[in-house]
């Protein structure tokens, strides 16, 4: 508490120092035992002669009191003429003295003192104890004591800062009181009996005075002025003054007699003078006891009355403010607190001037921290509803985003509603835009399963009013409301109290309401909540309308993706059906993109370029294809116009294969080029006809004119043979003419047959049997011997052969064919054997040569038409027919003609005529039964 008392102190000294300096008490004059007096009548002690002296011209001037205040009494009667004593006591008897009773150190004959002090003092007992009794008293000789009027106590001591606010009037020690030296001068001038001032509690009565004190029976001194503010006089100068300047210096007047400097100087601190001296001091006293310049300390009840009420009053003042305006206002109370405290102090009232002002201080203090403390709640609440609301925003945000699962989100909604609104049941209706009434979608709270059978019109009940107007309504009274739905209230059997209704708006239309019903804790719906309702609402209608056009555009997506799939589907098997087919297409096939990375090469197209086994996808054409001819192609500008190149390319080497190869444009869908597709033909075949075609012109120009130069030769010397009568040999030319003419037969007949077999027309077969096979063989292998010297024909066959069924004609040409097979493609001579035997029905003949041979691959396709193997072609002349026919003629007699072949070493031709078995007759009864 100590600081408590400091700030007190302060506040106090600062009131002192603001209100200025009172006039001084001119009936208080101080005698100064100063320098020059010291100076004047020697050091001190001065001789009770002095003194005496001195008090009696003061007393002879007719002062209302002396008070002398001399703490050096040890050293007076320590002084050699202490015999002298009786003089100043005299003195003492006459005057209006007081004496002092001063604070020394020492026991000095307390007893006999105390026993004096006794018939002088108060008694009226009770005073708190005072700091006095801790000391030692140091008293005037116990003559001078019986001998003055009066004995006063000097006790002058500062508070705890050092500065001195107040004095004892009172002082109680060893029970007994005494009064101070002022208010003892006091009694004195007013002339009271001793023992007039009395102890009341709250003050010191005396005479009419009332004078206030504090509880310790302390007098406030009001402070009149700085040092030397009353007038002093040297002591000396009182020896040396007349009578008549003594009666104006010192009649009527209160004289204070005491040291002011030196050694017995005291100096005190007081609130308005740094240092004043110990005289002084009671003179300030003094001169408030005359003037009644009293400070009346503020009874404590009152002034706990005050405080409490200044208390009160800032509590009144601050609460419910923010914090700046509370501590503006908490500042203004206390400045104002202290302005009427100073006013107070001004009318002489004195009361702790920290307690009010920290009372208030405090008070503001307390409530601006409780506010500060309220308003961080407050803000603390906010943030969390703040999070929950935007947790909550977010985590429907987050269900559009996942689900847009319509009822989920509306569901979350309406729980979202009831946990923010804390209301005890919600509901959210839409309108059916079919039946124009408001249909449950959601219904929250203990009756929302039987709110939902009901659907509402516009404009009935209240969530009918607000779908109606389009504007939220609030009701706290809901139980009287005439707007509520009856029916529904009935039914459900709910309590309605309370209930908050919003619209849901979706561009400026009414879709649905919002509707809260009961608030929990009975408390009412705010126009806060309606705007957060509002807004719920809102975004409660957003939401639907994003779910809406999220299904709309989810059933297109479906619709487009199905779609997509069926053409994918289609896509992908005509892709198949047409990689099928141009896999299995005899042309080749290859397809470049419009950068001219190849994107498709059929196996076809890879066999003939030679990219068997390769991955050529991706690689850039003219990299992978080795002919440039084809790369060539690729490269020409191609157009609308002339949406395609063609041109026949050799691959290979002189013999290889010829293809025709025909680039075409391949059209994006904006008719932009997308790529290059190229088909190539094989053309070698119809090459190779080509060729065989013009070798059959010229080979048949060649066979047919040899034949006719022989016959026209042969005819020529026939001519001259009959005109030379030369029969024989007219003969030969004759039978030569013949062979020439069945050769060209034989030819002509190819030719025919040919173009028969070609046509698909069957040929004429005369069926004959054809006995002594042998001979007819040899008859035909004799015509065809002839023709070459370089080989040797063995016909290696039985004499009795079984006769054949067969055309002769036909046979006959195949035999040729044969042979003249065997000697064309034995250039180097040879054995030819013919062979014959029979086999069941039918009869198996062999040509077998030692010639050329034929490779293994060719051998199959000789059969056919103008097929000719490859060697030969140049060298030998030849049509490629023969083998086409004999196979057609062998087969016409149900037959099989095949050849075993070693090239280089020869080849063998077999072939089966059937064996007679008189078909003959079969064949006519047949053919007249079918005439029958
Ligand atoms: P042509 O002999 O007029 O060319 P062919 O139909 O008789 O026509 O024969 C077809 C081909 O069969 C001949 O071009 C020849 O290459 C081959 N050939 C036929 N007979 C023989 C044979 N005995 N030895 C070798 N090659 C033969």
């Amino acid at each position: 508490m100590q600081w408590l008392n400091g700030l007190d102190n302060w506040l106090g000294s600062l009131a002192f120092r603001l209100r200025g300096e009172l006039p001084p008490e001119p009936h208080v004059v101080m005698v100064t035992v100063d320098r020059p007096s010291e100076d004047h009548l020697r050091p001190l002690p001065w001789s009770e002669a002095v003194w005496a002296e001195a008090l009696r011209r003061i007393n002879g001037a007719r002062p209302s009191a002396i008070a002398l205040d001399v703490p050096e009494w040890d050293e007076v009667l320590a002084a050699p003429q202490s015999g002298l004593m009786t003089d100043l006591a005299q003195v003492l008897r006459d005057s209006p003295i007081v004496l002092s009773l001063a604070v020394v150190e020492g026991e000095g004959e307390r007893r006999e003192v105390m026993e004096v002090l006794g018939g002088v003092a108060l008694e009226a007992g009770g005073l708190p104890q005072l700091p006095l009794e801790q000391m030692h008293l140091s008293v005037a000789p116990v003559e001078l004591l019986r001998e003055a009027r009066g004995i006063g106590c000097i006790s002058i001591y500062p508070d705890l800062d050092g500065v001195v606010r107040s004095v004892p009037l009172l002082v109680n020690y060893k029970n007994s009181v005494f009064p101070s030296l002022a208010l003892e001068a006091l009694r004195v001038g007013q002339k009271l009996p001793a023992r007039s001032a009395n102890w009341a509690g709250t003050g010191v009565a005396m005479g009419e005075a009332r004078i206030p004190t504090l509880s310790t029976g302390e007098m406030l001194v009001n402070y009149a002025g700085g040092y030397r503010c009353y007038p002093q006089v040297p002591f000396y100068s009182v020896l040396e003054m007349s009578g008549e300047e003594l009666k104006e210096r010192f009649g009527d007047k209160y004289v204070l007699i005491g040291p002011v400097h030196g050694e017995t100087a005291v100096f005190l601190r007081t609130p308005t003078a740094a240092r004043l001296p110990g005289l002084e001091v009671q003179a300030n006293a003094l001169g408030n006891l005359l003037r009644g310049d009293y400070l009346r300390p503020m009874p404590a009840l009152v002034w706990l009355v005050i405080v409490l009420a200044l208390c009160l009053l800032t509590g009144i003042a601050v609460t419910g403010r923010n914090i700046g305006v509370a501590a503006l206002i908490t500042a203004i109370l206390a400045v104002v607190v202290w302005i009427a405290l100073f006013a107070l102090f001004r009318h002489g009232i004195w009361t702790s001037w920290s307690g009010a002002l920290l009372g208030v201080l405090l008070t503001g203090a307390t409530l601006l921290a409780r506010q500060a403390g309220i308003s961080d709640q407050d803000k603390v609440q906010a943030e969390l509803r703040l999070q929950s609301r935007l947790g909550a925003i977010a985590g429907i945000g987050k269900l559009i985003d996942s689900s847009l699962d319509r009822q989920q989100l509306l569901d979350q909604t309406m729980h979202w509603v009831e946990d923010e609104l804390d209301v005890e049941a919600c509901s959210l209706l839409l309108l059916d835009e079919k039946t124009n009434r408001l249909r449950f979608e959601v219904a929250l709270g203990p009756k929302g399963d039987q709110a939902k059978d009901f659907t509402l019109e516009i404009g009935e009940g209240i969530v009918g009013l607000v779908a109606k107007s389009g504007e939220p309504i609030i009701i706290n009274n809901a139980r009287q409301d005439p707007r509520k739905n009856q029916d529904i209230a009935r039914a459900i059997d709910y309590q309605l109290e309370k209930v908050l209704c919003v619209p849901m708006t979706l561009h400026g239309k009414v879709i649905g309401v919002i509707e809260a019903m009961n608030k929990r804790h009975n408390a009412d719906f705010t126009l806060h909540d309606a705007s957060l309702l509002t807004v719920i609402a809102q975004q409660a209608s957003m939401f639907l309308e994003n779910a809406r056009l999220y299904g709309v555009l989810q059933d297109r997506v479906d619709y487009a993706n199905a779609e997509l799939l069926a053409a994918m589907r289609e896509l992908r098997a005509q892709k198949a059906r047409i990689e099928t087919l141009v896999e299995e297409m005899v042309d080749g096939v290859m397809s470049v993109d419009g950068t001219g990375k190849i994107v498709l090469v059929n196996s076809v197209a890879r066999r003939m370029l030679g990219l068997q086994g390769r991955e050529v996808e991706g690689e850039r054409l003219e990299v992978v294809v080795a002919q440039p001819q084809i790369a060539a192609l690729f490269s020409l500008p191609l157009s609308q116009e002339a949406p395609s190149v063609s041109e026949e390319v050799r691959l290979g080497g002189e013999d290889g294969q010829v293809v025709r190869v025909t680039v075409a444009m391949i059209e994006g869908a904006a008719g932009e080029q997308a790529g290059k597709c190229a088909v190539l033909t094989d053309v070698t075949h119809f090459k190779q006809l080509d060729q065989m075609k013009t070798d059959l012109v010229s080979f048949v120009s060649h066979e047919l004119k040899t034949p006719l130069t022989s016959i026209g030769l042969y005819g020529h010397m026939l001519k001259e043979k009959l005109k030379e009568q030369k029969i024989d040999e007219a003969q030969d030319m004759a039978a030569a003419i013949d062979r020439q003419m069945i050769r060209m037969k034989h030819m002509v007949e190819d030719f025919l047959n040919v173009s028969r077999i070609e046509q698909g027309r069957p040929l004429d077969m005369l069926w004959h049997e054809i006995t002594n096979v042998r001979g007819f063989v040899e008859e035909v292998v004799n015509i065809e011997a002839r023709a070459s010297r370089d080989h040797e024909i063995s016909l290696d066959m039985p004499l009795q052969l079984p006769s054949l069924w067969a055309d002769r004609g036909k046979v006959e040409e195949v035999f040729i064919n044969l042979v003249n097979n065997a000697i064309k493609y034995s250039p180097d001579g040879g054995l030819i054997s013919i062979r014959a035997e029979q086999q069941g029905d039918m009869m198996q003949f062999s040509v077998a040569d030692m010639g050329l041979g034929i490779s293994e691959e060719e051998r199959g396709r000789l059969f056919q038409r103008f097929a000719r193997a490859q060697a030969d072609q140049r060298r030998i002349s030849g049509t490629g027919l023969g083998l086409f026919v004999c196979k057609a003629l062998i087969e016409a007699h149900g037959g099989r003609i095949w050849l075993e072949s070693t090239p280089g070493k020869g080849s063998t031709f077999y072939f089966t005529v059937p064996v007679y078995r008189g078909q003959d007759k079969e064949t006519r009864a047949n053919a007249d039964a079918g005439k029958a």
